[in-house]
């Protein structure tokens, strides 16, 4: 059998690639459980509860990636616009960016350690770099206003981000299907629902592709 690719059907292919690649897509919160999800970072211990709630809102409704939270620095954050910009680089020696540099080398001969640490903390793509409005909703422009308050002690780290979640997940029994990367395919979701359209949508989530929309 001959296979003509025509024009139309490249379109076709790439969404049905989409549906049967994007696996966290079930795993999407709905309303009512990312409110259970809020409601039980209150429930942790101080100051559990605000890093958990911080966290929970700004990957599942801004759809910032554990990577960009462990990173985020006050700087990235103009108030008078009320946006968050993710750059596309962010000077970071962190334990993380170590191992991704290191990393790195292991793929490129001419690569040396040092120079793979120079270009970290980067975002993971050339499209992540981004500006994000986080004058959504008052309980996230609060969320946003404290955590600059108390960000001295709050723990910029990867795993921390990643246990944080999974506590809150733990307390509100939702165990077994919430980690940050399935947070932020829930605000994907919370905005299409909205009616965000398509370009909108991959400009907020920093997508590099338009098929993920
Ligand atoms: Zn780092």
């Amino acid at each position: 059998m001959s296979h003509h690719k025509q024009p139309g059907t490249e379109w076709a292919d790439r969404h049905r690639q989409a549906l049967t690649t994007r696996h966290t897509h079930e795993d999407v919160l709905t309303d009512r459980q990312f409110e259970l999800l809020l409601e039980a970072c209150s429930a942790l211990p101080a100051p559990l509860d605000f890093e958990a709630r911080f966290i929970c809102l700004i990957a599942g409704r801004l759809g910032l990636r554990a990577g960009e939270i462990a990173h985020f620095q006050t700087a990235w954050v103009n108030w008078n616009r009320r946006t968050i910009r993710i750059p596309q680089h962010e000077p970071c020696q962190c334990g993380y960016c170590r191992r991704q540099a290191k990393q790195e080398t292991t793929h490129n001969d001419d690569l040396s350690t040092t120079e793979a640490l120079t270009s970290r903390w980067h975002p993971k793509t050339v499209a992540s770099a981004r500006l994000i409005p986080f004058d959504l909703s008052l309980r996230l422009e609060l969320c946003v206003e404290r955590f600059a308050n108390r960000y001295d002690a709050f723990p910029r780290s990867r795993s921390t981000i990643n246990r944080r979640v999974q506590a809150a997940a733990d307390e509100a029994n939702l165990s077994g299907r919430v980690y940050p990367h399935c947070l932020r395919a829930t605000a994907a979701s919370y905005h299409a629902y909205k009616g965000v359209a398509p370009v909108p949508l991959q400009a907020l989530m920093g997508w590099s592709d338009l098929a993920t929309a």
